[in-house]
C-alpha cells in the first residue's frame, strides 16, 4: 500500500523550486510514484500544515569514528590530530573499545538525522575492520552511509575494501607512490566505485608533493588517481584550479572544519568563477558537529565577510547539499531532490518556529535562520527515520 505525504510547502525537483499544496505518493519501496497539486485515491495520507518539506540533506564529507572524542584536539594542530599513523585521532581509534566508537557513531547518526541530513558520506579509517565497525553501528539507524574506506600504501586491502564499501577515500595522496595511485584508480574503475582524497589542506601537504613529485598533490589526485571528488583543496593555485575545472571534478569544502584547525579557507571565489561543482562538508566530528544547518550559515557569511555580497546566493549554498552531492556521488538518479523515481528522502521543517517568523524568502531562511531545532521528522526511502520529541 503506497502512502502519501502532504505538505502546505516543499521544494521540488533539480531547481528546488517552492510549490505550495504538494502531495507525494511514496511506492512501498520507498520511491516517489508520484507529486501532484491533487490529493490521491486510496492511500494513507500523512499530513503536515504549516511545513516545508526539503530533500534530504547529504553531509559530502564526515570522519563518523572520531564522534567519541569531541574537541578531545582543541589546541593541537591538524597533523597532531589527524595525520596517520600517530595522530591523536588514530591513537584514540586504536586504543578506545569498540563500543564506545559505535556509541559515539550512533549519536552522531542521531545528530545528522536530527538536523535534516539523510545521507552522509564518510571516510572511514581502519581498513575493512573500520568498515565493519561502521556498519555495525548502522544497523539501527536508517540513515545512509556513503562509505569511503583506506586503504594502506602497502597495498593489501584495495580489493577487500572495494567489496566492502562504495569506493576509496585517502587521506593524502602524498603517502603513495605514483604506479600506487594509478593502480588504485584502474581498481576503482573497474569496481565502478568512487575515489575521494583530501587535497591541499594545508602548505605543508603541498610543500611535501612539490618535493617529493615535483607537482602539486591536486594535479596528482587528477591525473594519476583520476579522483571522483577532491576533499578542501585549500591552497590550490590558478593552475590547479584550471585542471580541476577541465576535469569537471567536484570538490567538498569543509569551512568550519578549516576554520576549527587553524587552516585557511579555500578560494571558494576562484571554484565558482570557474563553474566548479561544490558541495559542502563538515569533516571530523571530533573537531566540527555534523549539522549542515550551521556549515550553510558559517558558509555564507564567511563568503560575504571576504568577498563582499551578490556572488553567492543562498540557493546555491542549498544546492550544496542537495543537488550537488547527488551529482558528484553519481547518486543524481536516487536522491539529493524530489522528483518521480527517487526516493523519499526528505525531512519536514516547522514554519510556525518563532525564529523563522516572517519569511521573507524561504532559501534565506533555511540558511540563515533554521536550526536543527525547526526539524519536525526525517524520512529515508519513505519511513520515519527520526521524529523529534518536544519533551526530550
Ligand atoms: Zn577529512
Amino acid at each position: 500500500m503506497p502512502t502519501t505525504f502532504f505538505s502546505d510547502f516543499a521544494l521540488i525537483g533539480e531547481n528546488l523550486d517552492l510549490k505550495e499544496k504538494i502531495y507525494f505518493q511514496v511506492s512501498e519501496e520507498g520511491l516517489i510514484k508520484e507529486i501532484s497539486t491533487q490529493c490521491p485515491k486510496s492511500s494513507d495520507i500523512i499530513e503536515f500544515k504549516d511545513s516545508l518539506l526539503i530533500p534530504g540533506f547529504i553531509n559530502a564529507h564526515v570522519h563518523i569514528g572520531d564522534s567519541f572524542a569531541k574537541d578531545k584536539g582543541i589546541n593541537l594542530s591538524l597533523p597532531e590530530v589527524v595525520e596517520p599513523p600517530d595522530g591523536l585521532k588514530h591513537r584514540l581509534l586504536k586504543e578506545t573499545e569498540k563500543e564506545t566508537i559505535i556509541d559515539g557513531m550512533k549519536n552522531g547518526f542521531k545528530e545528522m538525522l536530527s538536523s535534516g541530513t539523510t545521507t552522509f558520506v564518510d571516510f572511514r579509517e581502519g581498513g575493512p575492520e573500520g568498515i565493519l565497525i561502521l556498519k555495525e553501528a548502522l544497523k539501527d539507524s536508517l540513515i545512509r552511509a556513503f562509505i569511503l574506506g583506506r586503504t594502506t600504501p602497502d597495498f593489501n586491502t584495495p580489493h577487500e575494501i572495494l567489496k566492502m564499501a562504495h569506493g576509496i577515500g585517502l587521506s593524502s595522496s602524498n603517502i603513495y607512490a605514483d604506479n600506487e595511485l594509478e593502480m588504485i584508480a584502474i581498481f576503482c574503475l573497474e569496481a565502478s566505485k568512487i575515489i575521494s582524497t583530501h587535497v591541499s589542506e594545508t602548505e605543508e601537504e603541498r610543500e611535501i608533493a612539490f618535493k617529493k613529485f615535483k607537482i602539486s598533490d591536486i594535479e596528482r589526485s587528477i591525473k594519476l588517481l583520476n579522483a571522483d571528488l577532491l576533499v578542501h583543496a585549500i591552497y590550490a593555485d590558478d593552475k590547479d584550479i584550471d585542471l580541476i575545472s577541465k576535469h569537471n571534478t567536484p570538490i567538498v569544502i569543509c569551512p568550519r572544519a578549516n576554520g576549527y584547525f587553524g587552516v585557511g579557507f579555500p578560494p571558494i571565489s576562484a571554484f565558482l568563477k570557474h563553474k566548479i561543482l561544490l558541495c559542502l562538508g563538515t569533516d571530523n566530528v571530533m573537531a566540527n558537529s555534523p549539522d549542515l544547518f550551521r556549515e550553510m550559515e558559517f558558509l555564507f557569511k564567511l563568503f560575504r565577510g571576504t568577498n563582499g555580497i551578490n556572488m553567492l546566493k543562498t540557493k546555491d549554498i542549498l544546492s550544496m547539499v542537495t543537488i550537488n552531492p547527488a551529482k558528484a556521488l553519481r547518486l543524481d538518479h536516487l536522491t539529493g531532490s524530489l522528483a518521480k523515481g527517487r526516493y523519499a528522502d526528505f525531512f519536514i521543517l516547522d514554519l510556525n518556529s518563532p525564529n523563522l517568523i516572517p519569511m521573507e524568502n524561504v532559501y534565506d531562511s533555511i540558511i540563515l535562520r533554521a536550526k536543527s531545532e525547526n526539524v519536525i521528522a526525517t524520512y529515508i526511502k519513505g519511513r520515519l527515520a527520526y521524529e523529534r520529541r518536544y519533551n526530550s
